[in-house]
């Protein structure tokens, strides 16, 4: 007998129902609470980052809409004949249209020609038009007059990621639907769901790694979450597992690396990069791991209750110095981080701009030292060993003394 054919998980767990959609508790409530009072507006238009599920709902909304058997006052029942031929995109009345590809007058003009005929199957005709920003002046103008008066028994469901290149005068026409990115929480959550169900062993860090790296889109992270399955074979997935798979840095290394940094140790410091760049990880992922690192450890001192799950990292990385870390000489380092980023970003070797910013921080030492030094009494003379370190760390800056 042969196999079923492997389906991706991105597919396999694409929500079909608004019950089973991640996030989006607004939205979310504005479309079912409307669609139970069988008051959904002629014109909906999801607005939100890639990936944060506006095709999805699209579909989900014109399901709902059409659905023969619906299971709940907005849940669409996924089975019966209208169900399956959105499904399969061969719905007679369902037309969506990716505006990238077909952004003319003359595309606009010809769906729009079909607008008046009544549906053949279903309660409404739906036309879905994804990426509506990329449609032509002149093909939004086309749009207009049927937006201002349409048919009863039609509904038009825009999707765009980019809302200020959509006309004023068709978003004033539309319900307008914000779709946030999805929460670190929320994805984690998912992730484990879906280990559960697909019996795939993965640790608590691997899908807090796997979820802080995935932009708030649900989709990327199950994606992330298949590659970083098939890497591990048959083994349990962890951080390191992560971390080797994806080239990202897990927040207990990156902490590793902060510490280092914040003792002075020069030499380790640049050990345990070089060991990230052996692991193919860009220069760009180590300090923006490192400058993530250093903003939990300051909000984790600021509200220690609130960051109290991250309190052994905290006291790891703090240990043995806690006199000397105190906040302006954190924000000091972090100072001179958003410097390293900026010549990290801009120079055309990435690696070289890394090497020689991860220098500055022996100034920040410096800071500290100067502040700390018992050997130095007077306040006099602390400010002026003080003004050295920031001279040193920061010589285009020009330090005006107020008096
Ligand atoms: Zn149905």
């Amino acid at each position: 007998m042969s196999q079923a054919p492997y389906q991706p998980l991105a597919r396999r767990w694409r929500p079909n129902t608004f019950a089973s959609v991640v996030g989006q508790h607004v939205p979310l409530s504005i479309l079912k609470n409307a669609l139970e009072a069988q008051k959904v507006p002629h014109a909906l238009l999801f607005h939100g980052l890639h990936g944060t599920g506006k095709t999805t709902l699209a579909r989900i909304t014109s399901k709902a809409l059409n659905c023969l058997s619906p299971t709940s006052p907005h849940e669409p029942c996924n089975n019966c004949e209208s169900c399956s031929l959105i499904d399969g995109d061969a719905h007679p009345d369902v037309r969506e249209v990716d505006a990238a590809s077909r952004t003319g007058v003359d595309d606009t003009r010809e769906m729009l020609e079909s607008l008046p005929y009544q549906p053949v199957l279903s309660a409404y005709k739906v036309y879905i038009i994804d990426e509506v920003h990329m449609l032509s002046k002149s093909a939004f103008n086309a749009l207009l007059k049927s937006l201002e008066e349409p048919p009863s028994h039609v509904k038009f469901i825009f999707a765009t990621t980019e809302l200020y290149k959509v006309p004023a005068t068709t978003l004033s026409r539309c319900l307008i639907l914000d779709l946030a990115p999805i929460t670190r929480q929320k994805l984690e959550e998912h992730l484990g769901s879906i280990a559960k169900t697909e019996k795939v062993d993965i640790d608590q860090d691997a899908l807090s790694l796997l979820s802080e790296h995935t932009n708030g889109s649900a989709r990327d992270a199950v994606m992330a979450f298949e590659k970083v399955m098939h890497f591990s074979g048959k083994k349990k997935i962890t951080a390191e597992i992560v971390q080797n798979a994806m080239g990202v840095i897990s927040l207990k290394s990156a902490y590793v690396l902060l510490e280092f940094v914040l003792s002075g140790s020069s030499d380790d410091t640049r050990s345990h990069v070089a060991s990230f760049y052996k692991k193919g990880i860009t220069p760009q992922t180590i300090i923006s791991s490192l400058m993530n690192a250093l903003y939990l450890l300051i909000c984790a001192l600021k509200s220690p209750d609130e960051y109290a799950h991250m309190q052994t990292m905290v006291d790891e990385c703090v240990k043995g110095k806690k006199d000397k870390v105190t906040l302006p000489f954190l924000l000091f380092v972090w100072q001179i981080m958003l410097r390293i980023k900026e010549e990290v970003d801009f120079s055309a070797n990435a690696q070289n701009a890394l090497d020689i910013g991860l220098l500055r921080f022996d100034d920040a030492i410096l800071l500290q030292e100067a502040v700390a030094a018992p050997a130095l009494p007077s306040t006099e003379e602390k400010a002026t060993a003080v003004l050295k370190a920031i001279k040193k760390a920061f010589p285009d800056t020009e330090i005006i003394m107020k008096k």
